[in-house]
């Protein structure tokens, strides 16, 4: 694929200069930044404005699942915005009861009722608020190693250093390690002991904090941010049981692993649980427009069936966002999209990254599934030490920063966080695209290599 436009580097260091001078960009210095000028982007890559393309191994920040500039969602968009452009949430409309229905017919079990927002965190900050007006406690349960949002109750339940700024110590957060074997916190040397152990202390934090006190327990169903961690056979199960015995309410936040990311609708299936509340965003509607939500079990609804739900938002449910969701989902059926995400992921990404990681120094492990995969890059294989230290993040990090030049000039956008790349490409990229990502990140990881 070529790029649509002919290149004009001076539209482009117009755009950039514009940029510079009005927009504050997030998790940035400001003085110290310098964003590539985009201009445009189809399926899986994009283009700037000297006429250099990318392959984007990064799905944006892990939400295009269905690539760039989907015909049938932009139509759709269109045909709404001619339609019905707007209208507020109080009311019943056509394409947001279709984006429900659509969304709730997906979700495991009962989680039937949709509360819609405009993103991922203020989905985690409803989840939490309905969790406590329903057990009437205040507490909530989060692990390290993981990223809720940036708002500010999401912040605060978020597990990683990005945390540190801006955490104020929101009253009420407790953090408890969860399983992560490679780097693991209980010292366990097999998926069953760190199972065991994590659910132990789980349930020690839970008996020392006062389970009376305790509203919920969120988790990523697979930590995306973090590191796709994905947790050991019986965790997750572990977790509803230890919930169900203390009448905490069980929150999987899968505003990064659902909709087909691994190779399934949401991750939840692939570990046979379903909690009590799901939140979603991202891959709903590949972010077309933006678009978040809480899905309900009937127990959580039903606290709210005759009082009333104190909280809502101007937009929830926008009718574009909404005509995007019902686009989406259906360009997902008809196009196989989530069953692409599962055998790339088996036959093509996973074995090319383990293949790679035979043959690089750096590379201490590769996990992931479908089109979530990450990449733990090390100083030295044995010992495990990451490549550049875990509080790494914002700070100078000059192999990872050597490593995402080279992944660049090789024609591919890298996904870099702290001493990790993430290989997480659209669900519906093709196998062409993955083997020349593979080629790409082959050329890249020699750099990284000559750190280890
Ligand atoms: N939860 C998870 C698991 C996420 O990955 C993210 C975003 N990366 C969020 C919540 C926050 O979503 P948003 O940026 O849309 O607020």
């Amino acid at each position: 694929m070529t790029p649509h436009v002919v290149p004009d580097p001076q539209a482009g260091a117009a755009v950039k200069a514009a940029d510079r001078a009005h927009v504050f960009h997030s998790w940035s210095a400001q003085g110290l930044i310098d964003p590539l000028a985009v201009a445009g982007a189809e399926g899986s890559y994009f283009w700037d404005y000297d006429g250099n393309r990318y392959l984007d191994f990064t799905s944006g920040l892990v939400y295009t699942n269905i690539g760039y500039q989907h015909p049938k969602v932009v139509a759709a968009i269109q045909e709404q915005a001619a339609k019905l452009a707007t209208f507020a949430p109080a009311f019943a409309v056509d394409v947001r009861s279709e984006a429900a229905r659509l969304i709730a017919e997906r979700t495991p079990g009962d989680l039937d009722k949709i509360f819609f927002t405009n993103g991922g965190a203020e989905a985690v900050e409803n989840a939490v608020r309905m969790a406590r007006l329903h057990t009437g406690r205040h507490k909530v349960l989060s692990a390290f190693r993981s990223y809720h949002g940036a708002t500010s109750t999401a912040i605060n339940l978020t597990g990683d250093p990005r945390r540190w700024a801006s955490d104020t110590g929101s009253a009420g957060v407790v953090r408890f390690w969860a399983p992560f074997l490679y780097r693991s916190p209980f010292y366990a040397e097999t998926e069953q002991q760190e199972c065991e152990r994590a659910l132990a202390h789980l349930e020690d934090t839970i008996a020392f904090e006062g389970p009376g006190t305790i509203a919920a327990i969120i988790l990523e169903t697979i930590p995306g941010t973090a590191g796709i961690m994905t947790p050991p056979p019986g965790y997750l199960t572990g977790v509803r049981e230890i919930c169900d015995k203390y009448g905490i309410v069980f929150v999987l936040d899968e505003v990064m692993a659902g909709f087909g990311r691994t190779g399934k609708w949401f991750a939840a299936e692939h570990f046979d649980v379903v909690p009590d509340l799901m939140t979603f965003a991202k891959g709903v509607n590949s972010g077309y427009v933006p678009l978040g939500g809480v899905a309900i079990s009937e127990r959580i609804a039903a606290t709210f069936e005759t009082r009333p739900y104190p909280g809502g938002l101007t937009y929830s449910g926008h009718p574009l966002a909404c005509a995007a969701a019902v686009a989406t989902i259906q360009v997902m059926e008809d196009e196989k999209v989530v069953e692409n995400a599962a055998r790339i992921g088996e036959t093509v990404l996973g074995p090319g990254l383990r293949e790679l990681a035979e043959r690089h120094p750096s590379v201490g492990e590769v996990r992931g599934t479908g089109v979530f995969w990450a990449l733990d890059l090390v100083r030295n294989k044995e010992t495990r030490e990451p490549l550049v230290p875990y509080n790494a993040a914002g700070e100078a990090n000059a192999p990872m920063a050597a490593f995402g030049a080279a992944a660049k000039k090789n024609g591919l956008w890298p996904f870099v966080n702290m001493n990790r790349t993430h290989a997480v490409p659209a669900c519906n990229v093709t196998d062409d695209e993955v083997k020349e990502g593979l080629a790409a990140l082959d050329a890249a990881l020699t750099v990284a290599d000559e750190h280890t």
